[in-house]
């Protein structure tokens, strides 16, 4: 027993010390105070009761226990694991057998491990995961007291411009800074995680009034707008801050997290260095769809989202006369997510003006290249979103895409629903006659679908009509929808403008609109939509035989 590396102690059968190892005196450098003592005094205080429950419980079963205690030595405490077994000594005096074992090191791994798995390397800050469990918490106390609390998310505006630019360990040494930075300005009792690249989320347990959101909100973004000097930089970058309130927007923390974020994706396209409190009034996301919709800024980041082209064909010569650009999103695992699952999230969140955005000026480049591949002018037709269409920055938006691209006016066909032009038809006509003066061309999507009255034909500046796929569906049996595709072709000629034709998908169809004077058609029967680099085959192609040939019409959906 002395020479063992662990320490150990004998007790008799009241518990106090008969016997302690060299080992044990060492440790506790108090020689002379062990025999005699108890072991409770040697351990902290918490640990004592649960000792002397161990102690009794091994003395009366007679089977061996482990324990965990904090031993106290002179300098710190030290986690040790005591096996206490009963023996019964050559004189038949029973007693307990105390072996202890020195558990500091796995103490410590376990600690980092725990650490790692919940803290953010870079920052030090807790991760997701720490994050959502925090916020169970803190929702649990919110529910009980009856007291609201703030979900604020901060993002760095201008981090990738540092991290292109400066390199990856100058814009490590900015997060970090900006990380405790953020941490300063907060209380102990709130939350700061780091939860993506430049992204960070504060929980304000406390914070809930307007007043409250507003100063702390105001001291994040002014904290991170001082410069930053790193590696001999000067750095300036800011922040835009999005909040949702517990429990006036959502009442658990995958969704309030969602809109806070969505909110903060509205406070970036606003104009940066702003907080934007979530706004109930437009109706969030449907809960079903959040991881869905969580994952769309995730595919944001990632660039998920890609543009495919659907040939607008000439019915008389069949020769492409331009393309409609839609939107895909290409999800790792779920694949290819259709426009109408992902375009009214993105509508309700806001995230519909950074995708439009894109898409618009990645159309114009792209009608460039198309261009000089077929020798000729031709259309892009882009989808413009209502929100897309409300927003005061449409019009720069607009102007950059043209600038950037070098598009000629007149190219650029914007499709936009009649329930869009009559949301607030005063504002429509203001934005249609600035889009006009910049050459831009109207198309009224999805023709006949949305509002019964033809008035604003004659009120705005409108160049196209396109015939909902509805209508075109039933040709040539049809003949109601015969008479209204006749009809809309008619109105069409007397207010000069032309007519698309959607959804052609057979022969048939083509040969009906062709007879009735309808000029232009988009349809699976002349091309299905497809990525930039098989529209750019065909037009290839198209330059001998005009037509988009049958193996690239049907390339992918
Ligand atoms: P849309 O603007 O009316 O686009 C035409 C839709 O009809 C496209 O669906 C196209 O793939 C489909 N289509 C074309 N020809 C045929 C055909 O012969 N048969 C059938 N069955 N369908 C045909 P898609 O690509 O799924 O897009 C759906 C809608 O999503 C679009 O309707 C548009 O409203 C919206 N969308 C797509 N891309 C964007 C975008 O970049 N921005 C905005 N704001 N909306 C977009
Ligand atoms: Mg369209
Ligand atoms: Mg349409």
């Amino acid at each position: 027993m002395e020479e063992a590396g662990d320490v150990v102690f004998r007790l008799d059968r009241h518990g106090d010390i008969i016997f302690a190892s060299r080992r044990a005196t060492a440790l506790l450098a108090r020689p002379t105070a062990l025999a005699g003592g108890t072991l409770a005094t040697l351990v902290c205080e918490a640990d004592q009761a649960p000792l002397a429950a161990a102690l009794a419980d091994a003395a009366e079963s007679g089977t061996a226990r482990l324990i965990e205690v904090r031993v106290k030595t002179p300098d710190a405490e030290v986690w040790h694991e005591l096996r206490i077994s009963r023996y019964v000594d050559p004189q038949d005096v029973a007693g307990l057998l105390v072996v202890g074992r020195d558990m500091t090191i796995q103490h410590a791994t376990e600690e980092r491990l725990r650490h790692m798995a919940t803290h953010d390397a870079l920052t030090e800050l807790p991760n997701r995961l720490l994050l959502s469990d925090r916020m169970r918490m803190v929702i649990a106390n919110a529910r009980r007291s009856g007291q609201g609390f703030a979900v604020a998310t901060i993002g760095l505006d201008g981090f990738k411009k540092v991290n292109d630019g400066l390199g990856h360990p100058t814009g490590d040494a900015l997060l970090r800074v900006a990380a405790a930075r953020l941490r300063k300005t907060l209380r102990d009792s709130d939350t700061l995680a780091r939860v993506g690249g430049d992204e960070f989320v504060a929980v304000l347990p406390g914070t809930a009034t307007e007043a409250q959101i507003k100063l702390v909100t105001g001291r994040l973004i002014a904290t991170l707008q001082s410069p930053f000097e790193i590696d001999h930089h000067t750095i300036y970058i800011g922040a835009s801050v999005g909040v949702a309130v517990y429990p006036t927007h959502a009442e658990d923390e995958v969704r309030l997290v969602a809109l806070a974020d969505a909110a903060m994706s509205r406070a970036k396209e606003t104009g940066k260095a702003r907080c934007v409190v979530y706004s109930p009034s437009e109706a969030g996301p449907p809960a079903h769809d959040i991881s869905l919709e969580a994952a769309m800024f995730q595919a944001v980041r990632e660039g998920e989202f890609l543009l495919y082209y659907q040939p607008i064909v000439d019915t008389k010569t069949r020769e492409i006369q331009g393309f409609e650009t839609l939107m895909r999103w290409k999800h790792p695992t779920l694949g290819m997510v259709p426009p109408a699952r992902f375009i009214p999230i993105a509508e309700t969140n806001g995230l519909i003006n950074l995708l439009g955005a894109w898409a618009l000026k990645a159309a114009c480049v792209q009608l460039k290249q198309f261009e000089e591949v077929a020798k000729r002018p031709l259309y892009i037709s882009v989808n413009i979103s209502p929100r897309q269409f409300r927003n005061d920055k449409f019009l720069d938006v607009l102007d950059d895409a043209i600038a950037f691209s070098g598009l000629l006016g007149g190219q650029l066909v914007l499709e936009i629903t009649e329930g869009t032009l009559m949301i607030d038809p005063v504002h429509a006509e203001s934005i249609l006659s600035k889009m006009a003066e910049r050459n831009a061309r109207i198309a009224i999507d999805d023709f006949g679908t949305g509002y019964s009255s033809l008035a604003y034909l004659k009120r705005f500046p409108i160049s196209v009509l396109k015939i909902d796929r509805a209508f075109i569906r039933d040709l040539p049996d049809s003949q109601k929808d015969g008479a209204i595709c006749n009809a809309v072709l008619d109105l069409a000629k007397h207010l000069d403008l032309s007519v698309v034709a959607e959804g052609v998908e057979t022969e048939e169809q083509l040969h009906f609109l062709e007879q009735r004077g309808c000029q232009y058609i988009q349809g699976y029967l002349t091309g299905k939509p497809m990525p930039a680099n098989v529209a750019l085959a065909a037009l290839k192609e198209s330059i001998h035989v005009k037509v988009v040939p049958a193996d690239l019409r049907q390339v992918s959906q």
